[in-house]
């Protein structure tokens, strides 16, 4: 059912989305990987993997990057919008540049990414979106407001879409990772030792205290349930937020 089609991964290059990518491409989906950085995005590639430099703050970047997909690999009918930021700053420390900045890459780049794909995919005739939100999509994080509102938005675009489509061969829904072993959680260890003054260890630990296995998610985790929400048997699986976080929230 993934063989053959036409996949793109935003934020493909590192992370969740590379293992999002690796894992479609081994089921045999020819796979557009994006990004702002050609670098990384062409480290990344071969293998079923095909760069496409495209910045998701940019709406005629988005546009496109994604018609340049389709003219290369045919409709998309597997769109995972997972570009995203993650960076955490208390609403009185939070200035409209930093607040645009988080929503317009989180929420405004998968609009507009899902926007660019589904026409393609209504006219393939089959599509499966799956965003990557977070748990902070379904509940509040401590000092990330932005983010969080982000995240909820990404989830209710989702939900929304579902409904308008419903009856037709396309499903949308999102997944809800907890804190995920990536490059995003590195770069948080760091920046939370610094601004709680804690060592980094004990970042770390914060971290892993709130997963109740007490351990980060692998990227290949949160892979693994892209690939079941794009195959057969997940066909009536449809606006759900699916938690991956180790336990309930
Ligand atoms: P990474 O930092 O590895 O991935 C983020 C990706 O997004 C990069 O490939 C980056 O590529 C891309 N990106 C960022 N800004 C832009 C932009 N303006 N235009 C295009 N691409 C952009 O971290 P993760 O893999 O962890 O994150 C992937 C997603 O998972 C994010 O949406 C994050 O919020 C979500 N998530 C992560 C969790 C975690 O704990 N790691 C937990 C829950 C959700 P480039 O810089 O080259 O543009």
């Amino acid at each position: 059912m993934i063989e053959g089609k036409h996949a793109v991964v935003t934020g493909g290059g590192t992370g969740i989305g590379l293992a999002i990518a690796r894992a479609l491409a081994a089921q045999g989906a020819a796979v557009t990987i994006t990004g702002r950085r050609a670098e990384v995005l062409e480290a990344a590639a071969g293998g079923g993997l095909h760069a496409q430099v495209m910045d998701v703050t940019d709406e005629a970047s988005v546009r496109d990057g994604i018609a340049a997909a389709v003219a290369a690999r045919g409709p998309v009918q597997i769109c995972i919008p997972n570009a995203g930021v993650a960076e955490g700053r208390a609403l009185h420390k939070t200035d409209t540049e930093f607040w645009r900045w988080v929503m317009t890459t989180n929420l405004d780049g998968a609009f507009w990414t899902i926007r660019e794909s589904l026409s393609s995919m209504r006219e393939a005739g089959w599509g499966r979106v799956v965003a990557i939100s977070s748990i902070a999509g379904l509940r509040g994080l401590k000092g990330a407001p932005a983010y969080t509102a982000s995240k909820h938005g990404m989830i209710g675009l989702i939900r929304s879409l579902s409904e308008d489509y419903i009856g037709q061969p396309l499903t949308f829904n999102a997944i809800c990772p907890g804190y995920t072993d990536t490059e995003i959680v590195s770069r948080n260890i760091a920046s939370i030792s610094q601004r709680a003054k804690i060592t980094e260890e004990n970042a770390l630990d914060m971290m892993l205290q709130a997963n109740r296995h007490r351990r980060l998610i692998a990227p290949e985790e949160v892979a693994a349930a892209v690939l079941w929400l794009c195959g057969p048997g997940s066909d009536s699986v449809n606006g759900q937020a699916i938690e991956i976080a180790g336990g309930q929230m």
